[in-house]
């Protein structure tokens, strides 16, 4: 592969085009296992950041994208509708808590954010409380790159300051503490409340991540968090937004986060593992209450449309890939990995680089004491055989819901390998 045109031309996910980190080329991929050009297997434990929860090249995925593709690979939505889009959306309508049922089709998940935004903002304006136009959010959170969403992301990783004059400014309260089983204190349940007596008049909704607190820092917290909100919300007039673009279709153990809690949100983002990791699909779901307000507001339609729209082919992989998730034993695989996650990686809390070991579901998290070289240790993840794709000071894996005990407990040894290996970066440095 051309990895000099590459480096010189394309850019890659948060990279620089000047000194961007090496890539290393993909040639195909299966199971649990991506093929280099060289011919060297790793075994993938990143899913594709989330979404290849079937593994790659799956017989049933590849078999729906045929089929479809031999009838229509796309045809615009306005106007026109297909058995793909409809047989989708039925499913995430029973799928997802009861209540939830209007669902509209976009292209990924930062758009289906702009849309949940857009529909909290309409909703509001056709009540007559176009004032209320301000987000709420933890700190720590992670919605996405397009501009919405990006706003409503962590202030200090999302790199406020160089967008402060473009980007609107929202509400943002300290996140809650990491711990799955550390229920919310009676001061965090105050703090919580005094955010929404003061802010709550100006917001159109509280937007969040159930449970898990994904690219902003890989944080898990307690479920006793969702029906304080859920409460808060109701009381002040705010809309809850749940983002389980990244938790949704079993990755904490429950098909939706919010489960976890036996709430139901107003509206919820779904996105990811939609499609298996096949293509590039989301979905904005909400309730029949936010849809028909919003549809008797001025406008009388939401304002959103987007050209790719309920794309067919990503439509009739989604729908595969949701029946061959409930037709699987999911959630005793995820619970399967997560037992292993714990036996293997919770010993290593006592490491002195480590400050944090963070297991829930499929998903387990190394938070380390100092930020990783991300370039060297990527390359030593590649020579041991495994894709691990680090980010700050976060060493983390969250698989394919298939993968084998015997390549699992190899990511966890390579990980916990890994910190001799940085331990050794550190001493290099100090010689030098
Ligand atoms: C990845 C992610 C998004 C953005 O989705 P894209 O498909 O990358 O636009 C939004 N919210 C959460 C929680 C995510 O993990």
């Amino acid at each position: 592969m051309d990895l000099t045109f590459d480096r010189q031309h394309i850019w890659h996910p948060y990279t620089s085009l000047t000194k961007p980190l090496p890539t290393y080329p993909v040639i195909a991929a299966k199971g649990v296992r991506l093929e280099l050009e060289n011919g060297q297997e790793l075994i993938d434990g990143m899913s594709s950041w989330w979404t290849a929860i079937h593994g790659y090249n799956h017989p049933v995925l590849n078999e729906a994208a045929k089929h479809q593709l031999d009838k229509m690979a796309h045809v615009m939505f306005g106007g026109i509708t297909h058995e793909p889009a409809i047989a989708l959306c039925k499913r995430l309508a029973q799928i997802t808590p009861a209540g939830l049922e209007k669902v509209f089709l976009c292209d990924s998940g930062s758009i289906s954010v702009e849309v949940a935004m857009k529909v909290a903002i309409q909703y509001q304006h056709a009540l007559s409380k176009g004032h209320k136009n301000k987000f709420l959010t933890f700190q720590k959170g992670y919605h996405g790159d397009t501009t919405g969403a990006m706003s409503v992301c962590d202030p200090i990783s999302g790199m406020h300051h160089l967008f402060k004059d473009f980007m609107p400014q929202h509400l943002f309260i300290e996140e809650p503490p990491n711990g799955f089983d550390t229920p919310i204190s009676t001061e965090e349940m105050n703090a919580l409340t005094d955010f929404f007596d003061k802010n709550a008049k100006n917001a159109a909704a509280f937007i969040f991540e159930p449970i898990v607190q994904g690219a902003g820092g890989m944080r898990i917290y307690s479920p006793t968090y969702l029906p304080v909100i859920r409460n808060l919300c109701d009381q002040y007039g705010v809309l809850m937004i749940a983002d389980e673009i990244a938790t949704g279709f079993g990755r904490t153990g429950e098909l939706f986060a919010v489960n976890h809690a036996s709430i139901v949100p107003d509206i919820m983002c779904v996105g990811k593992a939609i499609t298996g990791g096949y293509m590039t699909l989301a979905a904005m779901i909400c309730t029949k209450k936010v849809a028909e307000t919003l549809c008797n507001g001025e406008a009388g339609v939401l304002m959103h449309g987007p050209t790719f729209m309920g794309n067919p082919l990503a439509c009739a992989v989604a729908v595969a890939s949701i029946d061959l998730l409930l037709k699987t034993p999911w959630q005793a695989n995820v619970l399967q990995i997560e037992q292993t996650l714990n036996r293997e990686l919770n010993p290593i809390k006592a490491h002195p680089l480590v400050k944090d070991v963070r297991i829930l579901g499929g998903i387990g998290v190394l938070e380390l004491q100092n930020p990783v070289d991300v370039a060297k240790i990527q390359k030593y993840f590649v020579e041991k055989g495994v894709w691990i794709r680090p980010f700050r000071n976060l060493i983390y894996i969250m698989p394919p819901y298939i993968i084998e005990e015997t390549d699992l407990v190899r990511l966890c040894e390579v990980m916990k390998n890994g910190l001799t290996f940085i331990g050794s970066l550190k001493k290099e440095k100090m010689i030098k």
